[in-house]
């Protein structure tokens, strides 16, 4: 533990814009992906340490707008913590609870830059601080693919395998597109070794829908089937879950912990997804996860397409708990195939299906 508690003397908040690679793009059922919008927090201590901290702001996931976003952590967060004595990022968390329900990414973002700090007045990584098994020096990340057309999705799953991508997850339930046979097509043409995962993000109104979708897809061997059905219908997740001989990953549908307790006390998936930017910060991610191992049930970094900067805080989750063993799925780390360029002086390296766990104190990712 550290000697002295944390004081902030100061938070800053600003929004980045980082377009993906052009054809990258992802079509989801709330539209294009195109350009991410983060909200990029640094927090200053008494001896100008600093620590960083990105989430995505996207309306359609959390609700949140950029320049509201950045107003609320100016605003309401910001004069909630500066000048507090704060013995773990935990009391950050608690703080930022006190000031409002809901803001899952201003708060995350800040949550990430108080732990980076936290580790950075130690001298030592996140990783180290809160393991439950030696933390792993690479992760198997997962690429997304948009609900395009066939040609174009055949493209995409090429690309990637010929990148060294291992796991790709394709989005499902547009309107108007084959998936069965974007993916029957997509398995012709990158084989058999690649693991292919399928995500919803609620888009079938009912469980019958959902598996009447899985049912034509599955010849092209799906792995993982997330979020079929919709956000707020957890019972309705649980019944594709038990219908389906593949595991069911809750996504959309688990922001907070009290939804986490939902999905485990109607035993409604197998994995979940977790990560900062959803579940307003790394505190919560961390207990989350706890609760989740207690209830043995998996977990996998998700993600909303955020840059490498955040993703140190989610590579530090997964590399260091024994919940995060999804090996055969990957996690959501994807930054480094999905951007032409890194946000951090020294990229995530990513090589043969695998990305480097920045090892340096924090997360060990500084913004350029
Ligand atoms: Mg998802």
């Amino acid at each position: 533990m550290p000697k002295h508690p944390i004081v902030i003397r100061q938070i800053t908040a600003r929004i980045q814009e980082y377009p993906l690679i052009p054809d990258r793009a992802i079509a989801w059922t709330h539209g294009i992906h195109a350009t991410t919008c983060s909200l990029i927090i640094t927090v200053r201590d008494q001896s100008e340490l600093e620590g960083y901290g990105e989430t995505v702001v996207l309306e359609q996931w959390t609700g949140e707008a950029p320049a509201s976003a950045q107003t609320f952590v100016e605003q309401r967060l910001t004069p909630a913590l500066v000048g507090q004595e704060l013995d773990h990022p935990a009391d950050a968390a608690r703080l930022m609870e006190q000031v409002a329900w809901g803001w899952e990414a201003s708060k995350g973002a800040v949550d990430c830059a108080v732990w980076d700090l936290w580790g950075k007045q130690q001298n030592r990584s996140v990783a180290e601080l809160i393991c439950d098994r030696k933390p792993k020096d690479r992760l198997l990340i997962r690429a997304s693919i948009g609900g395009f057309g066939v040609e174009q999705t055949v493209r995409l799953a090429q690309t990637y395998r010929d990148l060294g991508v291992r796991v790709l997850k394709f989005k499902v339930g547009l309107p108007d597109i084959d998936d069965a046979r974007r993916l029957a097509e997509s398995r012709a043409a990158v084989g058999d070794e690649l693991i292919f995962t399928i995500d919803a993000n609620g888009a079938y109104p009912t469980a019958d829908a959902a598996i009447q979708a899985y049912e034509a897809m599955a010849q092209s061997r799906i792995n993982l089937f997330e979020q079929p059905t919709p956000r707020r219908r957890i019972s309705m997740l649980g019944e594709v879950r038990h219908r389906i001989d593949i595991p069911v990953m809750a996504d959309d549908c688990v922001f907070k912990p009290s939804e986490l307790e939902e999905v485990l006390a109607l035993e409604a998936c197998d994995v979940v997804s977790l990560y900062p930017g959803k579940n307003g910060g790394f505190t919560h991610c961390l207990s989350m996860a706890r609760r989740a191992a207690d209830c043995g049930i998996q977990c996998a970094i998700g993600t909303a397409l955020e840059s490498d900067l955040g993703q140190g805080a989610m590579a530090a989750l997964a590399a260091s708990l024994k919940v995060f063993s999804t090996e055969d799925i990957g996690q959501d780390l994807q930054a480094s195939v999905m951007y032409e360029h890194s946000s951090v002086r020294e990229p995530m390296r990513f090589e043969n299906g695998y990305v480097q766990v920045p090892t340096g104190p924090g997360f060990g990712v500084k913004p350029k």
